[in-house]
């Protein structure tokens, strides 16, 4: 014969087995039952939504694409964040790459690490001549003369070089800024608007490339890496990351530096990356694209941002349609950064945060969100804004047409 105290806790083992199947809490029938606390690594912690909502596939997108920042080669070598190569590494064959665009209606790719001199002229020979129309090859910056004495007029003629050579504009890493030193590797970092580099931006204006600058990262990457930081697990995967502390500027220095050299070359344009490199302050980026005519941003690896934000976002790609390009910041193979590896399925993910209102989907195709642990929501654009964004602002940079 049991008592009725004995009897309460039988079933409170029940209750708690039947709610959490094989979870092996409250074994002992002589504990009483009260919800128990056990630590979950953050790294196991994949839950799946249990929203029951409306899933697009979007397998090709509804007008032919243009990817304007992708990263097809690579320096061969670098040293401190510093490319110390004209060599290039090829990370995809043209044909691998062709099969993917052709299944996801891309008509081009820009491949905006194209280095210089040998590397660059090999490059755009694989590619862009192989293949008229569907490739197009930046330049970037030589920086392994930086020490040179005439390094102004040097970089100046070696955009000529590069255009003369088929480059179709110039790319800016973030090593300006954040890795490049006077000694290059070495000493005091180099500011952005280091006049020093004015004849660059102004050569690009000349023969009327558009520039390419990544300055800055996402801001949590310039706060504490600690609890409180929403991209923890990224910083915590990647610590080299994180630009908290040591000499770094902070975000605001780095994007007021880049703001200076957009006001002081009014005949070069610039696509800022990454949604103006500020797509978690849509409001600044507004204020920038108001303040400078020579403005326009891409939305590469920034879905995440634009998509968390779908109403803002929303407002922003109709306010400005023209000047806002789609990328994706795809590296054939880059699987540690899924995020942005080149491959049919972060395709699909991009046409359905453009083309539909589906709520609350990845924003890449891996198991725990790579850049913070939110989802998405679809902003669903006209069709008018669609062509703008997937083709004709990007075509209008390089100079295509059709
Ligand atoms: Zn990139």
């Amino acid at each position: 014969m049991i008592n009725r105290r004995q009897w309460l806790y039988g079933l409170g083992v029940m209750a708690g087995a039947a709610a959490q199947p094989g979870s092996g809490f409250a074994k002992h029938p002589q504990e009483p039952q009260k919800t128990q606390h056990r630590p979950l690594d953050l790294s196991d912690f994949e839950p799946k939504s249990m929203l029951q909502v409306h899933e697009s596939r979007v397998e090709r997108a509804k007008f032919p694409v243009l990817d304007f920042h992708t990263h097809i080669t690579r320096s061969a070598t670098s040293e401190n964040g510093v490319e110390l190569a004209s060599e290039r590494k090829y990370l995809g064959t043209p044909e691998e790459l062709l099969a993917v665009m052709d299944r996801r209606n891309i008509r081009a790719m820009v491949n905006l690490t194209g280095g210089y001199d040998k590397g660059l002229g090999e490059a755009i020979t694989k590619y862009d001549r192989a293949f008229p129309g569907r490739f197009y090859t930046f330049t970037e910056p030589c920086y392994e003369r930086w020490k040179e004495p005439h390094y102004p007029q040097l970089q100046a003629q070696a955009i000529e070089q590069a255009y003369g050579q088929g480059a179709r504009g110039l790319k800016i890493l973030k090593t300006l800024g954040l890795y490049l030193r006077e000694n290059i590797t070495s000493g005091e970092l180099v500011k952005i608007d280091d006049p020093r580099f004015d004849p660059m931006w102004d050569a690009c204006g000349q023969f009327n490339i558009p520039v390419a600058i990544h300055v800055s990262d996402p801001v949590a990457f310039f706060a504490p890496p600690d609890r409180f930081n929403e991209r923890y697990e990224e910083l915590n995967n990647h610590p080299a990351w994180s630009f908290y502390g040591g000499d770094f500027p902070s975000n605001a220095e780095l994007l007021e530096a880049r703001n200076r050299v957009l006001a002081r070359h009014p005949k070069t344009q610039f696509v800022v990356l990454h949604v103006g490199n500020f797509g978690e302050n849509l409001a600044n980026v507004a204020q920038n694209l108001d303040r400078f005519p020579n403005m326009t941003v891409d939305i590469a690896a920034r879905i995440g941002e634009l998509g968390r934000q779908p109403r803002t976002a929303g407002k922003f790609f109709d306010r400005y349609q023209d000047r806002i390009l789609f990328g994706t910041d795809a590296t054939p193979h880059g699987d540690e950064f899924p995020q942005q590896v080149f491959n049919d399925q972060l395709y699909e993910i991009y046409y359905r945060f453009l083309e539909t209102e589906d709520e609350y989907f990845d924003y890449a195709p891996a198991k725990i969100p790579p850049q913070g642990r939110w989802r998405i929501y679809g902003v669903n654009l006209p069709e008018t804004i669609l062509r703008k964004v997937y083709f004709e602002n990007a075509a209008r940079q390089l100079g295509v047409t059709g």
